[in-house]
């Protein structure tokens, strides 16, 4: 009899007899349990079972972006899953906020906002299944953040079930509404390791008039890099820059905005990718495509890297001559790539192999978080990077909103 067969039902809330538990699979783990509240009453009761039987939780919303992390501490764990918390709370339109469970996903609220001429400047690869809670807990910067920001800078408020049973919330329904200290920021990007994100509040966007997306097709990635950056540098403002190099290169420019000020630039930048020797292009990887690509790619080696727009160039490269499918935000020099399967096979101490020599590219001031890696080389890896000196301050906090160490033991930097 294996170990999770050989435990019978906790409760009701934390289940070990759903079937639907052996598709949460965590580093090639199947979850122990799983717990699938609908209310944040029952949040705050599936948190009390699960300390009285000393059990890990680990929040989860649509999975997408749920494989990174450090290994989960070794005990049992459940899949706190919010996909029964997915209804929409308020909406007022004319003051443009909006109030949801956070088990929705993206792609359903934003089909309500559309009806009102708005939308939430939010670009995940897989909207159906991305949910709201999820988009904040992870923070990710995506392609919009050149024109919108990140979703920390749409978040006006949330509720959030803490580890000693009870509800916190911070921010409000309103624009402006923070006094003292902000806790919208402490849980947004907290990965699921402070609590579970119950409810969100969002300032949202007018639809745009126009949404232009061009594409181009470079001849290297040399010269894709320098005339993305001279895009960047001149005084054009497109809502996104990247730079999707998978079976060649390839540069896009998202507009947003006006019919007037789109059409001007999507001129002006044309001619100026043109001179670069850049070519406009109707057929290729678009940074959509290869977002998906990368997200459902089978390679359990991917990684994320921060440098400075400038350093984009060098970063590719390397990445391009390790084999790996990449896309590169040129404004915020964030870059996503998938490495080929057998990096994973690479020893992790080996100082030659791919792992260290991206390990050792990284820039002072960059830094590089492996978004996926096998559970052998997490044993050996922080998969967050080095803690950085403040870290005293984060397991301060820790100890603070979830004393017991229930939600997602072990997963954040350091092993928080
Ligand atoms: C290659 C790649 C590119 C991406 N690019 C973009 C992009 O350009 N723009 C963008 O917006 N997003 C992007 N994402 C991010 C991602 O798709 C979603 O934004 C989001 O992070 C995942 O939502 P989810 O519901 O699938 O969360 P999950 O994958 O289920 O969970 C992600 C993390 O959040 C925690 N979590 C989930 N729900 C809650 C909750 N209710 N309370 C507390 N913690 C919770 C989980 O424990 C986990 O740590 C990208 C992801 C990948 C892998």
């Amino acid at each position: 009899m294996s170990a999770t067969e050989s435990h019978s039902p906790i409760t009701s809330l934390i289940c070990a007899e759903d079937a639907r538990r052996e598709s949460f699979v965590l580093d090639e783990k199947p979850a122990d349990f799983l717990a699938a509240p609908s209310s944040e009453e029952e949040c705050l009761q599936i948190i009390q079972q699960a300390h009285s039987n000393g059990i890990a939780l680990v929040p989860w919303g649509g999975g997408t972006d749920i494989q990174q992390g450090n290994l989960l501490e070794a005990r049992r764990w459940a899949a706190l899953h919010t996909g029964q918390m997915n209804r929409l709370l308020e909406y007022s339109p004319p003051d443009m906020v909006v109030t949801v469970q956070s088990g929705m996903p993206l792609a359903e609220l934003q089909k309500t906002l559309r009806e009102q001429n708005q939308f939430l400047p939010f670009d995940p690869p897989c909207e159906d299944r991305t949910t709201l809670g999820g988009i904040v807990a992870a923070n990710r910067q995506g392609l919009l953040r050149p024109g919108f920001g990140t979703p920390r800078d749409r978040l006006l408020g949330l509720r959030v079930a803490i580890g000693n049973k009870t509800m916190v919330k911070g921010g409000g329904k309103v624009v402006k509404n923070v006094a003292g200290y902000d806790l919208c920021k402490l849980f947004t990007g907290s990965f699921g390791t402070l609590g579970l994100i119950t409810e969100v509040t969002f300032k949202t966007n007018p639809l745009p008039e126009r949404q232009a997306h061009l594409l181009f097709s470079a001849p290297d990635t040399q010269r894709a890099a320098t005339a993305a950056l001279a895009v960047h540098t001149a005084r054009f403002q497109p809502a996104s820059l990247s730079i999707a190099c998978h079976e060649g290169t390839y540069l896009y420019v998202g507009l947003i905005g006006s019919r007037e000020a789109t059409e001007w630039q999507e001129k002006a930048i044309t001619d100026l990718l043109m001179e670069h020797g850049l070519q406009r292009s109707e057929a290729g990887w678009t940074d959509s495509d290869i977002r998906r690509y990368i997200v459902n790619h089978p390679s359990p080696v991917q990684v994320r890297m921060t440098v400075r727009p400038t350093e984009t160039p060098d970063a590719l490269k390397l990445l391009i001559s390790l084999g790996a499918s990449a896309l590169c935000h040129v404004p915020t020099g964030i870059l996503e790539a998938a490495l080929p399967q057998e990096t994973a096979t690479a020893h992790p101490r080996d100082i030659n192999g791919p792992i260290w020599r991206l390990q050792r590219s990284i820039p002072q001031g960059g830094h590089l978080v492996w978004t996926r890696l096998p559970p052998v080389l997490k044993a050996e890896i922080d998969v967050w990077g080095a803690p950085r000196a403040d870290f005293a301050l984060m397991r301060g906090i820790k100890r603070t909103l979830d004393p017991h160490r229930l939600f997602s033991p072990g997963r954040f930097i350091g092993r928080l």
